[in-house]
């Protein structure tokens, strides 16, 4: 119900108060140094109100005595239910916002120790579907609106690391795959998605997973893959906002040459073309309008240096026989 949303909300914006004070207090020493030393200053630290959770049993004495109940804040995800400990002791907190900038969930990374899990996000709960969710979209409305193009990366990092360059139309899943949800929010903005994955297999498999879906929207798309073992927090650091965007713009790839390219490389290493083709007809077969079902397949032609009429009577064929 709205009243219990509203209840929610205000829980959840007094735990990112809470632990963002926490942040800057004395007990917060070490977690700041640990962002600053990747690279975040005290802007956008303050802009994306992230926070410490430096005691497991703090959180949830302070919020019951704002007048929650341990059941509830076990409900919505704070605290543990055994002896009721702060899921996110010791982690530094990245508040999750809604579309309307209204905190529902955290993650939270360890730091300083390789003991436990590296993010920890909170459960689902009624206000919060991980599904729905695009990390950084409230602060890259303005931007998304502006630009019609969102910058879709894999992690929180990346999300703050392209904000504080100024590059401010980065949005990320919640760790996990990108879901048709996620792509009716971006397409009442934009209408083109760029994917900018990881340079390690987890990333390609994410990009060709993810243009699976991209493809049956008729946002445009395009796909840039980092370097090995690098991703866009790594790389902005590195080579600063200018050198990243030439980057970006240099190694874009379409849909198109990226899924040839992943189906010969990675998906169907081994294989013979006509294997490798039919895989790209089944990709291509999600097109939804026609011409640019036939213009697609005119371009594979040109990438494949193949006939174009003929390879469109194969589609056809392949058409048919999936029927
Ligand atoms: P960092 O730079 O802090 O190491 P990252 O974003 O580069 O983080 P990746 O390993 O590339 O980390 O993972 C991408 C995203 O996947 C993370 O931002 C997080 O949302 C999610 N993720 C990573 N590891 C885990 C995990 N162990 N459990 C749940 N989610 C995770
Ligand atoms: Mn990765
Ligand atoms: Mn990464
Ligand atoms: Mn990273």
């Amino acid at each position: 119900s709205e009243e219990r949303r509203q209840d929610y909300i205000s829980f959840y914006q007094q735990a990112v108060d809470f632990y963002a004070k926490n942040l800057w207090s004395s007990k917060g020493e070490k977690a700041r140094e640990y962002l600053f030393s990747r690279g975040l200053n005290e802007e956008t630290i303050k802009k994306f109100r992230m926070g410490y959770s430096s005691d497991p049993r703090e959180i949830g004495e302070y919020l019951h005595s704002r007048g929650f109940s341990y059941a509830q804040m076990v409900k919505w995800g704070l605290l543990g239910s055994y002896e009721h400990r702060d899921r996110f002791a010791g982690r530094i907190l990245f508040p999750i916002y809604d579309r309307e900038g209204y905190p529902i969930a955290f993650g939270g990374r360890i730091f300083g120790t390789t003991e436990g899990v590296k993010y920890l996000n909170s459960p689902e709960t009624p206000w919060f579907k991980k599904s729905d969710v695009l990390y950084g979209f409230f602060h890259a409305k303005d931007t998304l609106v502006k630009e019609k193009k969102a910058i879709l990366v894999e992690g929180y990092m990346d999300v703050l690391s392209l904000h504080q360059a100024g590059i401010t139309s980065a949005v990320a899943p919640l760790g996990t795959a990108l879901t048709e949800a996620h792509l009716q929010l971006l397409q009442r903005y934009v209408d083109k998605v760029i994917l900018l994955f990881d340079g390690d297999s987890a990333g390609l498999q994410a990009a060709s997973r993810s243009l699976d879906i991209l493809i049956e929207t008729n946002m445009e798309s395009g796909v840039v893959i980092l370097p090995q073992n690098m991703d866009p927090d790594e790389m902005i650091l590195e080579k600063g906002k200018d050198a990243f965007l030439q980057f970006l713009e240099h190694e874009i790839q379409s849909p198109l040459q990226f899924k040839w390219m992943y189906i010969r490389e990675y998906q169907l290493k081994e294989q013979p073309l006509n294997k490798h083709l039919e895989e790209m007809f089944q990709f291509l077969s999600k097109i939804s309008q026609p011409v640019a079902q036939h213009e697609a397949i005119v371009s594979l032609a040109a990438l494949v240096n193949l006939n174009p009429n003929i390879l469109y009577e194969d589609f056809r064929r392949y058409l048919q026989k999936r029927k």
